[in-house]
């Protein structure tokens, strides 16, 4: 209300104060807001000077937005394939990849918990590459004590209203560096510079600003982070206690000892002679909604089409393509529906 009755809809007080208080929750120096997490990668790759011809290393078990942007600044993703337990890219596999071309690894924290980030700075530091964090569905998460969104010369968060937090559409690039804090500014903002007459432009822009109505739910969202996020994890911890007795069938999430999970989903790995779909009607029957979750990014058809990937390019991710089954996480669930949800499952796989 405040927003509406101040006249400010956009580029107002709201955002630079949803920016800076951003920005002290994760601990960067920087915080920049933008339209949605996609955007945010977009010129957070931008920033890092990633362009035409280079390589930018990543996984393929993710949300297809995080490489769809290094196609938009015309790189080209190169995909390592991830840990079994995590599901986060495999630090193991990443060396090999690396080529003259290779400018960038674009890390994805998947499904609420950091990436194996040691031996990944490691890398980036011997061979010079930046990191860019994809940290849309991880806020808060920490890895060895540290916040995700601290490691990279940048990092992305997004606030679509599955995510953890939420301001309809939404999401925040964080960074240290000054220069990579206003080149995003900038280029959110159709490339004007901050001291510029309103149609003056510096580089080659876009719209892709919050607007205040947003930030102004981004500010009382991240009053309750913290809730949110214990919320979930509450919910989290009683789909494990009711499906700990049944590991052979349903597959629980892990977690490793080194992170913290913040939840993003619940995904749970069926076994292979179950067949998903049917679990997934029969769910919908008993009044449970479940998503497979998520596809391998090179398994989409247009990146087949593009690169020539083929069934067996990166086995583990897409194992755990084939066998993942999201279970409703929401604030609300209660014990007894967790309860339900687990029977029914159980029933149903029997
Ligand atoms: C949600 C998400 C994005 C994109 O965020 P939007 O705000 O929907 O554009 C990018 N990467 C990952 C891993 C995500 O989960």
């Amino acid at each position: 209300m405040e927003v509406l009755n101040s006249g400010y809809l956009s580029i107002g007080p709201k955002i630079k104060k949803f920016e800076k208080k951003f920005a002290e929750k994760i601990g960067t120096k920087y915080a920049c807001a933008v339209s949605s997490g996609t955007a945010g990668l977009h010129l957070a790759l931008l920033a890092a000077g990633i362009k035409d011809g280079d390589e930018v290393i990543t996984t393929p078990f993710s949300f297809v937005a995080s490489s769809n942007t290094i196609l938009y600044v015309g790189a080209k993703p190169v995909f390592v394939d991830v840990d079994p337990l995590t599901f986060n890219i495999n630090p193991g596999k990443i060396e090999k990849k690396i080529t003259r071309k290779t400018k960038a690894i674009l890390v994805v924290h998947i499904f609420g918990q950091a990436a194996d980030m040691s031996p990944i700075l490691r890398l980036a530091k011997k061979y010079h590459l930046k990191i860019v964090e994809d940290a849309c569905e991880a806020i808060y998460a920490t890895y060895k004590k540290r916040r995700v969104g601290t490691f990279g010369e940048s990092a992305v968060f997004a606030f679509y209203p599955n995510k953890q937090m939420t301001t309809g559409e939404g999401g925040m690039i964080t960074t240290n560096k000054k220069s990579v804090y206003e080149i995003c500014s900038s280029l959110k903002n159709q490339g004007r510079a901050p001291d510029m007459q309103w149609l003056d432009h510096k580089y080659l822009g876009y719209n892709y600003r919050m607007d205040e109505m947003s930030a102004a739910l981004g500010l009382a969202q991240l009053e309750k982070l913290k809730f949110l996020i214990k919320e979930r994890a509450k919910i989290a911890a009683l789909y494990d206690k009711h499906l700990k007795p049944f590991k052979n069938k349903v597959n629980t999430p892990y977690t490793a000892t080194h992170n913290t999970n913040t939840w993003y989903i619940y995904s749970v790995l069926l076994n292979k002679a179950v067949k998903r779909n049917t679990v997934i009607k029969k769910l919908a029957e008993a009044g449970i909604a479940s998503k497979p979750y998520l596809p391998s990014i090179h398994s989409i058809n247009f990146y087949k089409d593009l690169f020539g990937y083929k069934k067996g390019d990166f086995p583990v991710s897409e194992d755990i393509s084939a066998r993942s089954l999201a279970l409703p996480l929401y604030i609300g669930l209660k014990e007894k529906d967790v309860k339900y949800i687990v029977d029914s499952l159980l029933s149903i796989i029997k």
